[in-house]
């Protein structure tokens, strides 16, 4: 049985710790896209975690974790951060990476710096991990899946290549320093005796697992709102954060995905540009900011203080149809208890026409929200294991998102830890 766990939003929904709660009953928990431009916050009884390349599985010792083909895989972070979890006594996880996955080089970190710098106010508020380079040189074939690695002889021809072309850049574009080849090589073989005991044929290894029954969970980063075919293009990131694109990612058969576990959150919140329709500002967004996710919402793997805005139906009803949702996790909905009345954006307005469907980015940027206003709980449902426990007011609130967005809200997650869900 393979389950996918994505996002319907921006990203921030709390995949992280429903995937976390999921892998209770998993075997196998693969990254299939992205890097470590974002990351995840789990909390466990071993402390809370910002994850930003290992899957969300790495704390139970039944599971093992892959870095799947379709990963941005930088090295020196992902090592970096089995060293931070083992030195908070986690076991230290049992890990497979893929021999087709691609490595995030030195110089993709580079040019995602130079390449912001240069834009100045155009920029698209990149993270600067290198993602946006790393994706434009893997289609433009000149990226370096792992396996390489091991033929010393082709990767010091390579390596001279590659920096060949670089450095046309950076002198002429950038006017930054240049690249050596010597060093590059010295750093990949740095890379190669480290990964050189995780290194799997992962899809073969996937496909065996599946085969034999074991239960797959495939990990997304960010949203919908965030893929490069269905999101808000450009202020999108570089590889699909939809669950199909799990199946490629994975290299697993599409139709093995069985469960589309969508991860929506109680209210919205975004990083970086772009339009953002039911963006709320000032002393509402700040007091919201600060009660929002465990401990406020700040990116986990930039600090940065996220964009705040109420639900946004519209836009969650397009992120959950184009993921093929089976079920919607519907998280923090703890953080609205203080509130008395709660706006939620039912519709967009357009050139004075109102509409339920999510707009392509030319049409975004005049949307303006249509907001409805429900009843507040104005109370802690922390704790509550039962849906029917829950205040009538929530509930309310749930079942009107649910019938807006069209999709079963099958979890409600009322706080970050792992109990902290409601299953419907
Ligand atoms: P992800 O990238 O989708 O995993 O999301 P993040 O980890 O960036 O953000 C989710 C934040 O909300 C984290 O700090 C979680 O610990 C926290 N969180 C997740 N679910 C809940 C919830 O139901 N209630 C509260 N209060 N916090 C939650």
């Amino acid at each position: 049985m393979v389950k996918a766990v994505v996002g319907a939003n921006w990203g921030d929904e709390g995949k992280g710790k429903i995937t976390d709660m999921l892998a209770k009953d998993a075997d196998i928990i693969v990254r299939f896209q992205g890097g470590a431009n974002a990351g995840h916050t789990i909390v466990n009884h071993y402390g809370k975690f910002a994850l930003h390349t290992l899957p969300s599985g790495v704390f139970y010792e039944h599971t093992t974790s892959v870095i799947g083909n379709g990963v941005a895989l930088n090295i020196p972070v992902l090592f970096e951060e089995i060293r931070s979890i083992t030195e908070q006594q986690v076991p230290a996880p049992k890990l497979l990476v893929s021999d087709r996955a691609q490595i995030v080089m030195p110089y993709h970190i580079l040019f995602d710096q130079y390449e912001e710098e240069r834009l100045g106010k155009a920029s698209f508020g990149s993270t600067k991990s290198g993602i946006a380079p790393f994706y434009s040189d893997k289609y433009a074939k000149v990226g370096y899946q792992v396996s390489e690695l091991f033929d010393d002889d082709v990767l010091k021809e390579k390596v001279k290549r590659t920096c060949e072309m670089k450095n046309v850049l950076l002198e002429h574009l950038y006017h930054k320093p240049l690249l050596d080849p010597d060093e590059l090589l010295e750093t990949l073989h740095g890379y190669r005796d480290i990964i050189a005991p995780y290194v799997c044929d992962v899809s073969a290894y996937l496909w065996n697992a599946w085969k034999s029954g074991k239960t797959i969970l495939l990990e997304g980063q960010l949203g919908t709102l965030k893929d490069p075919d269905h999101g808000i293009y450009p202020m999108v990131t570089s590889s699909s954060t939809l669950a199909s694109y799990g199946a490629i990612g994975a290299g697993l058969p599409p139709y093995a995905i069985e469960k589309v576990i969508t991860v929506c959150k109680a209210y919205s919140s975004a990083v970086g540009a772009g339009d953002f329709v039911s963006e709320i500002f000032g002393e509402e967004a700040d007091e919201l900011r600060r009660r929002g996710g465990d401990g406020g919402e700040f990116g986990a793997t930039t600090g940065r203080p996220r964009r705040m805005g109420w639900f946004d139906c519209v836009a969650s009803k397009y992120g959950c149809r184009l993921q093929g949702t089976t079920d919607v996790a519907f998280t923090v909905l703890d953080v609205l208890g203080y509130l008395d009345e709660i706006p939620v954006c039912v519709g967009y307005e357009i050139d004075g026409e109102v509409t339920t469907e999510f707009p392509v980015t030319a049409k975004l940027h005049k949307a303006k929200p249509v907001l409805k206003t429900l009843p507040g709980w104005k109370c802690d449902i922390r704790g509550i294991r039962r849906y029917e426990d829950l205040p009538k007011n929530c509930r309310n609130y749930i079942e009107f998102v649910e019938k807006e967005i069209g999709f079963p809200i099958t979890m409600v997650s009322n706080g970050p830890g792992r109990e902290d869900i409601i299953y419907r």
